[in-house]
């Protein structure tokens, strides 16, 4: 038995869906829905961690803004009230973006990401900014300079990361939805550890503008909710072409499906269920893809065999590019000025801004990066990455002329102790098996809560899909979340 027990069970979730029917009968206010969730953060925030800054002033005016317009007879737009988080690292107007870093802990932004803009037209209301992994880097949300975040049912355990805010401010009930990011595995990984639903969308579905950069070639905005309805409205409402981001991609989303699992082919690739995978996590992903076979869909064994490359091939590519972007953070034009009395020169500067502004782990990633570009090593390490990084793609593009959907688990355990494997990078990177493969290849991946491991953690299972059919998984997530609730 763990020590989770801290948690109290709260009633049903709150769904954006529900509070939606009780705003158009005129049960609620936007204005209750917000005191609400912020009693639940005022009750439960300072234990979790799970917000960098809560912004309860203008949430409040903002419901009440919708409020009045509502009463006026307007017709509010399809996500009016819709309390949304975001993480960290995603630029809203006016407010602090500090991708939980000393660097940035002061650095106000001043434009809005187009995800951001798009759902606040949508008629969201912004709740405040989720604490993360510094600079998005990391899987269990323990490298922020604000402190770590915690596990909202079971105290001691990480919540996953690096959006371990995000997941957590909906779990425990703090909001109804979350903006998290992925760049290989950060939405999803979270998810599977808390228990709630995550969507990594395809990469250049939803615009990167106004995301601070970790890995371009890799990143994606995604949601975080209780059911897939919601994640799928807040896709909806923030996907499309921009023209601030070259490789968004104009593909519309399309409409769900009525009978998602009937005639569906669901390939289990071999290589995600290999050694190392808990056994209580793999029996409940087993139980319930057999619950989708009796309902109509087949199964068929799947090879992708550059599986195992996928983590060396992800940490080569993440830290170069992330080498590259944060180069900007020089102390000069963003970011933390050190205190240099007694020292003198640029340089001396520059090594101050960085080594006191950045962590162990943004530091170490810097390195690595700079390493595996440099003359003489870039053809070893980068060039040869990049091979590879096609290689996997084409593993994924061949499974999807035979089956529809992968499923898989979205980490080889349920969930793991604080402090546990910070200490050991290495081990921390190896756990990122099952979910930088879809980063490398550009595919969207689900996660859906479907079950509970015998230790009181949660277990998620991840479905991935060809490009653009996030619909087709979401439709799939669904059923499976169902038949895992019989
Ligand atoms: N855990 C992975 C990393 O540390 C993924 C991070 C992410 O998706 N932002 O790089």
């Amino acid at each position: 038995m763990t020590d989770r027990l801290t948690y109290r069970a709260r009633m049903a979730p709150v769904t954006y869906a529900g509070t939606r029917s009780a705003l158009t009968r005129g049960e609620t206010t936007c204005r209750e829905v917000v005191s609400s969730f912020l009693d639940v953060v005022t009750e439960r925030n300072s234990h979790l961690n799970a917000f960098t800054h809560v912004d309860a002033a203008g949430a409040l005016r903002r419901a009440e803004e919708l409020d009045r317009r509502r009463a006026a007879g307007e017709v509010l737009p399809p996500l009016a009230g819709l309390v949304l988080a975001v993480k960290d690292v995603i630029c809203v107007r006016g407010r602090k973006v500090t991708c939980a870093s000393r660097m940035l802990s002061n650095f106000t932004s001043v434009i809005d990401a187009t995800a951001v803009r798009r759902l606040v037209e949508a008629g969201a209301i912004i709740l405040g900014k989720t604490n993360c992994d510094e600079f998005a880097m990391g899987s269990s949300s323990e490298s922020s300079y604000f402190g770590p975040v915690r596990h909202p049912r079971c105290d001691g355990y990480v919540p996953g990361g690096s959006s371990g805010g995000s997941a957590v401010a909906v779990a425990a009930g703090m909001c109804h939805a979350a903006l998290g990011t992925d760049t290989g595995g950060s939405i999803r990984q979270p998810a599977a550890f808390c228990g709630v639903v995550g969507l990594k969308p395809t990469y250049g579905r939803v615009s990167r503008f106004g995301l601070v950069a970790h890995a371009s070639s890799l990143d994606c905005i995604g949601p975080m909710a209780h059911t897939v309805e919601d994640a799928r409205a807040v896709l909806a409402a923030m996907a499309g072409t921009d023209p601030r981001d070259a490789t968004s991609a104009d593909v519309p989303v399309r409409a769900q499906r009525s009978s998602p699992v009937k005639d569906l082919t669901i390939g289990l690739p071999a290589q995600y269920f290999g050694k190392g995978l808990d056994s209580a996590v793999r029996s409940r992903i087993e139980e319930v893809t057999e619950q989708l076979r009796t309902q109509g869909a087949s199964m068929r064994a799947v090879d992708l065999p550059h599986t195992g490359y996928g983590v060396a091939t992800y940490y080569i590519l993440a830290t170069a590019e992330a080498s590259s972007n944060l180069g900007r953070y020089d102390g000069v034009r963003y970011g933390y000025r050190p205190d240099r009395r007694g020292s003198t020169g640029l340089e001396a500067m520059y090594v101050a801004a960085r080594s006191q502004g950045f962590g162990e782990e943004v530091r170490r990633r810097i390195m690595l990066g700079t390493f595996v570009l440099s003359s003489g090593y870039y053809d070893a390490y980068y060039g040869k990455a990049q091979r590879v990084r096609s290689l996997i793609r084409r593993d994924f593009d061949r499974a999807f002329l035979d089956v529809d959907v992968l499923v898989t688990p979205a980490a080889p355990v349920a969930g793991f102790r604080m402090g546990s494997l910070v200490r050991d990078p290495l081990q921390m990177y190896l756990a990122d098996l099952y979910t930088v493969t879809a980063n490398l290849a550009g595919i969207p991946g689900l996660v859906v809560p479907i079950g509970t491991h015998p230790d009181g953690l949660p277990i998620g299972m991840q479905l991935l899909g060809r490009p653009f059919e996030e619909m087709r998984l979401l439709d799939v997530g669904k059923v499976a979340m169902e038949a895992a609730r019989r």
